[in-house]
């Protein structure tokens, strides 16, 4: 009975909400969101206060902490979804973690164009009208060889962009070595018929020849399709035709040859160790038109790039799609500000992350790791070791390539288990996404950015040392 009345004293004591909006910080909250929203927050707290004291939670009824609680709230109702996390799975290109990182190099450019007016589609000299495209042609058609070249949203969209121009309802002769699905359900056999083309598979899986295009040519023929197996190897027993030979058969038949890259590489790796992959001077040397990623290997915003003829870039230029497909001025800044470190290949290494995170040597990696799990060392209720292990480039690219590298691994002792702690670092204020592997968490330092060793260091700090 005592014990009642006590809490009926509790929930009186429970201010009023139009006592606490007359509060000096909540009415700097009102201020900065409205009244409406703060109002809902007030009775989402008191709310929860209530609870707490039927729930014999709560003892006291604080009015500066109720204050600190609806301002938190606040704070988390506003704060965006989409948030900044620290990568530490070594996935250099994690689609589910934004791809590609852009060079902090080029923020004050980008920040230019996003910030004020520009010339986007205005030809200063001219005084008229102008392309958004035209500020970018340029500088493509130097590092890709290529005559003429269009920027649009992704890659998907310029392969969609490219069939539906060139080939509407025409047959598109690709290898079945190469009918490729893309992760988020984007393939090559259902982009050709989603066009109005009509897919002519030749060659078998392993081995395509020359003669076999050759066979398939029909008056139909609208252009052959060469997709790079950017996300799987086939090994062992196989066999495609020589590029050059391939587009003089396409030339010969008059039609185009289309040759879809997906991850833009403009620098040969091989001297990193990597396997050769093709580049995309070379795609360009041997095809009508070569489509790419912007923000896979070539590391910088999700774009997709069409370079090739002119005659037949000036058509898909013409294709009413195009409009539905074009990029914002943020992407042709951002794409520009990264393709001109590739003027100067040394400086490209240095400033892109991507191509910087793939680079890196096993010294940088080992310097990295040690210093992390020093820090980390002085922590009470972990075990940390550093191990050799490996990191993926992902993105698909690369497939079944797998770069050495060093890994911090943390084992909790007792008040957590790895699965709990691994949960706790990925859904903190800025999520940590980890690997947990063999009961431990596991950290790349690969790709762990200026900062980010400083920031677990601190959570698991937190974690750990109460
Ligand atoms: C990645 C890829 C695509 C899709 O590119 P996005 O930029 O992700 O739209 C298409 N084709 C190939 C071969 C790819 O590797």
């Amino acid at each position: 009975m005592e014990n009642n009345q006590v809490h009926i004293e509790l929930l009186r004591q429970i201010p009023a909400v139009n006592d606490l909006m007359q509060e000096k910080s909540i009415q700097q909250l009102i201020t900065e969101n409205g009244e409406q929203e703060i109002k809902k927050v007030i009775n989402q707290v008191l709310n929860k206060v209530r609870q707490q004291i039927l729930s014999r939670k709560l003892a006291k009824v604080n009015l500066p902490q109720i204050i600190e609680m609806i301002s938190i709230q606040s704070h988390l109702d506003n704060r965006p979804s989409l948030r900044p996390v620290i990568n530490g799975t070594g996935v250099i290109l994690h689609t589910n973690l934004g791809r590609s990182l852009l060079s902090p190099a080029i923020k004050d450019y980008i920040n230019q164009i996003m910030f004020s007016y520009s010339n986007l589609e205005y030809n200063l000299a001219a005084k008229k009208r102008g392309l958004r495209y035209h500020h970018i042609e340029k500088l493509l058609c130097e590092l890709t060889g290529a005559e003429d070249a269009l920027v649009v949203n992704n890659n998907a969209a310029a392969v969609m962009l490219t069939l539906d121009t060139l080939v509407p309802h025409k047959e598109v002769i690709v290898s079945r070595g190469e009918l490729v699905e893309i992760g988020g359900s984007f393939r090559v056999p259902e982009i050709i018929t989603k066009g109005g083309g009509t897919l002519r598979e030749v060659g078998t899986t392993n081995k395509t020849h020359l003669r076999d295009y050759q066979a398939a040519l029909t008056e139909q023929t609208g252009a052959i399709l060469k997709v790079h197996t950017s996300n799987y190897r086939i090994i062992g027993f196989t066999e495609k035709p020589d590029p050059v030979e391939l587009q003089s058969l396409a030339h010969q038949a008059g039609i185009p040859m289309i040759n879809d890259l997906g991850s833009g590489l403009l620098l040969d790796l091989s001297k990193y160790g990597l396997p050769r992959e093709p580049l995309i001077q070379e795609a360009v040397a041997t095809s009508d038109i070569v489509t790419f990623s912007g923000d896979k290997l070539l590391g910088g915003p999700q774009a997709g790039v069409i370079a090739g003829k002119r005659q037949l870039i000036e058509q898909i230029k013409q294709n009413q799609l195009l409009r539905a497909l074009r990029v914002d001025k943020m992407t042709l800044a951002a794409l520009t500000a990264t393709l001109q470190f590739y003027r100067n290949p040394a400086a490209a290494l240095k400033e892109i992350p991507t191509l910087r995170m793939i680079t890196l040597n096993t010294e940088t990696l080992t310097q990295r790791a040690n210093t992390l799990a020093a820090r980390l060392a002085e922590l009470s209720g972990i075990k940390v070791k550093i191990i050799s292990g490996t990191s993926q480039i992902g993105g698909g690219s690369y497939p079944g390539y797998l770069l050495p590298t060093k890994l911090v691994c943390i084992k909790p002792l007792d008040n957590y288990s790895s699965t709990e702690l691994e949960r706790l670092l990925r859904t903190g204020t800025l999520p940590i996404i980890t690997r947990l592997e063999q009961d431990q968490v596991i950290i790349d330092v690969r790709t762990l950015q200026g900062g980010d060793a400083q920031q677990i260091t601190m959570k698991l700090k937190k974690l750990f040392n109460k």
